[in-house]
């Protein structure tokens, strides 16, 4: 593995506060994605757009939780001497790709 103590020190703060970013993320759209209360006293048009605003903020909810999964991933990851190369084809992860993705599992290639 070519990463050093400092690259991935600079890594595990970054995974931190991305960590502490998302999950704050999560709790706000968990929030905003409870169902629509029938009881609102609001118009059929504006119930629609109640009901297409808590579908949007539900899929974002549910990206940001995964994205909080695969952060806290990393997070245990960056231990581990795998850590840094690709799943895939097992050659190390550019440095450039980790400090933009952290939670990266593949290189960019075996990604795209
Ligand atoms: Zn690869």
């Amino acid at each position: 593995m070519s990463l050093n103590k400092e690259q991935k020190d600079e890594l595990r703060i970054e995974l931190e506060s991305l960590c502490q970013q998302t999950a704050e993320q999560v709790k706000e759209l968990e929030e905003s994605s409870r169902p629509v209360s029938l009881d609102e006293s609001i118009g059929r048009l504006s119930r629609m757009d109640a009901i297409n605003q808590q579908n949007m903020n539900l899929a974002r909810f549910e990206s940001a939780k995964q994205r909080l999964a695969l952060l806290e991933a990393a997070l245990v990851r960056l231990n581990d001497k795998a850590y840094g190369d690709c799943i895939l084809c097992k050659k190390p992860i550019s440095w450039e790709r980790l400090q933009a993705k952290p939670e990266a599992l593949a290189c960019i290639k075996c990604a795209s």
